[in-house]
């Protein structure tokens, strides 16, 4: 029997630390897209998590961006920062499973007792405080508070990516223990995005391929959860003409700036051609690219940015 196509959920999740910039948009724009060209939902998620970052004016700043832009949402907009409870529960279920455990090391610690960099500039802790007896934990809460770390096994957690086709790593080797919990009770974007994704109902999750390596945890913490696996699409980072990574130090990329330059269809129409939906950059708005996109027509080489 022919099964009836399933609608997609796609969410944006913008970090509310500053202002918007062509990166953001880039991912917000194909992941809208994505979503409603398969006749999809699309939720939207701020993520606050950071106290020290993030800040409510640029949430609602974020909110008025995408609404510029001609992008839509469903439902109301999730706030990370009022979800603690939903995480200390998910901590809960892994803390119950022996899955995690407190990381007394101080950052110049943590790097000394990490293995050298790997290519995305994450290094690979070596689980010394795995190995803590009892009495040395006793003897280090009386001065420290602890950061709590995910035990990963030794595990290679391959899956499809919509767009780059089969990754995989293993988890040990490439990842290492990762923090879920940082040492100011604050829970980690890993955690944090895994029940927020599930709690929302996203069934496909397209961001940056800068997280392109944060996804075997997200599967594997989904599996410790008992939690459904959306698919996944990583998009080609926008690159500056020095071929960093487009930034929010990138100032005359970041919307307020460009909003005086462009009007929504023609930054709209920049971003298209440079995902090759459209051969010139045109204006165009997101409801009429839709019939255009599709993920076969997407490059996988990062791309050097400059506007027209
Ligand atoms: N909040 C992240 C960002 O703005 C995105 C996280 C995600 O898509 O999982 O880069």
């Amino acid at each position: 029997m022919e099964q009836a196509a399933i609608k997609p959920t796609g969410r944006f999740a913008p970090s509310p630390s500053g202002r918007m910039h062509m990166g953001n948009l880039w991912s917000c724009l194909l992941s809208w897209l994505s979503a409603r060209s398969a006749g999809g939902r699309m939720v939207l998620r701020l993520e606050d998590l950071d106290p020290d970052r993030c800040r409510k004016e640029y949430c609602d700043q974020v909110m008025r961006d995408l609404e510029w832009l001609g992008l839509d949402w469903d439902g109301e907009p999730v706030w990370q920062s009022k979800r603690t409870e939903a995480y200390a529960q998910a901590f809960h279920v892994l803390e119950e499973q022996g899955l995690v455990y407190p990381c007394y090391c101080t950052r110049a610690e943590r790097l000394a007792a990490s293995a050298p960099h790997r290519s995305d500039g994450l290094s690979v802790y070596d689980g010394r405080c795995s190995r803590l007896t009892a009495a040395e934990r006793e003897e280090l809460e009386k001065t420290r508070r602890p950061a709590w770390r995910a035990s990963v096994p030794e595990e290679t957690i391959t899956f499809c990516d919509l767009l780059y086709g089969n990754y995989s790593e293993d988890l040990k080797k490439d990842c290492g223990d990762f923090i879920v919990r940082r040492s100011d009770g604050v829970y980690a974007y890993q955690l944090a995005v895994v029940v927020d994704d599930a709690m929302m109902g996203v069934t496909q999750v397209v961001r940056g391929s800068d997280l392109l390596s944060s996804t075997p945890r997200q599967l594997w913490l989904q599996d410790a959860l008992d939690l459904p696996h959306p698919d996944y699409g990583h998009l080609p980072l926008l690159l500056s003409p020095e071929g960093r990574r487009l930034a929010k130090r990138d100032r005359d990329q970041e919307l307020g700036e460009l909003q005086r330059r462009y009007t929504a269809p023609e930054l709209v129409g920049q971003l298209a051609c440079a995902a090759r939906l459209m051969d010139r950059p045109e204006p165009i708005t997101p409801q009429e690219l839709l019939p255009h996109f599709s993920w076969d027509k997407l490059p996988k080489e990062d791309l050097v940015w400059s506007l027209n």
